[in-house]
């Protein structure tokens, strides 16, 4: 392990331009469970699975069920930013870390101090009339009951990507951009099993592709660096190692 933190260490180092790609697992340490995961929500008492209360047609035809489980298990606003968040913020600020791209929807990465995360499935911090466009932040889905509505009348409606809908194309071309020229792509928190994920991976050319997961991925093959440990405590001990340096 210590051996693995120090050569992840040295790639960090002597990047200058890296891309962190981040999924579900970034978020699970901060207490946010992870919904397609065996240990997420399957168990738990709902009628239907999430992903078909997280769909297009189940938002419209069952609003406001939809937002029973929507109010209770996708908005975490008492979640704190983990060390994976804090170490990711600390290296953009440095100008080593260029764009954190994530699959969460918690803005966590944000709260951390992050500045340009592109957010492929949205965030639960923006919502927006689906009659007349206007912008609501949270509080009105965390402070209304039943269905939330704009002062129009028409729905509000969560800027998160549901089932059934595609991913916005300018967050996907920045997304391609970014891995593309990057020096340095950090995979976490992501089997990297589902689609669009993998493919974005693809478009890294460097010979410094990092993932650091618990579990197997579809890229180990690929991969220069495998960390199988928790995120947060492999990006802080990472990046820690640098202060120590400098006091040296
Ligand atoms: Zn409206």
């Amino acid at each position: 392990m210590n051996k693995k933190i120090e050569v992840l260490s040295d790639m960090i180092q002597s990047s200058t331009n890296i891309a962190f790609f981040g999924g579900a697992g970034v978020s699970t340490e901060s207490g946010i469970p992870d919904f397609r995961s065996v240990d997420g929500l399957y168990n738990q008492s709902y009628k239907y699975q999430p992903e078909v209360i997280l769909s297009r047609t189940f938002f419209q035809d069952n609003t406001q069920e939809f937002y029973d489980f929507y109010r209770d298990k996708m908005i975490a606003l008492d979640a704190k930013p983990n060390q994976a968040h804090i170490a990711l913020a600390k290296l953009e600020n440095e100008g080593k870390l260029k764009a954190v791209i994530t699959q969460n929807i918690d803005g966590l990465h944000q709260k951390a101090g992050s500045k340009n995360v592109l957010e492929l499935h949205g965030s639960v911090h923006r919502n927006y009339c689906m009659s007349c466009q206007k912008f609501y932040d949270i509080d009105i889905i965390q402070n209304s009951e039943g269905i939330p509505k704009c002062e129009c009348g028409g729905v509000i409606k969560p800027d998160v990507v549901l089932y059934e809908e595609s991913l916005d194309e300018q967050i996907m071309s920045d997304t391609v951009k970014y891995i593309a020229e990057a020096d340095m792509l950090i995979v976490g928190g992501t089997s990297l099993a589902v689609y669009p994920a993998a493919g974005f991976i693809n478009f890294y050319r460097g010979d410094k592709l990092v993932l650091i997961n618990k579990s197997e991925t579809a890229f180990d093959v690929k991969a220069n660096l495998i960390v199988r440990d928790s995120i947060g405590l492999v990006l802080a001990s990472a990046t820690g190692r640098f202060e120590d340096e400098d006091d040296e």
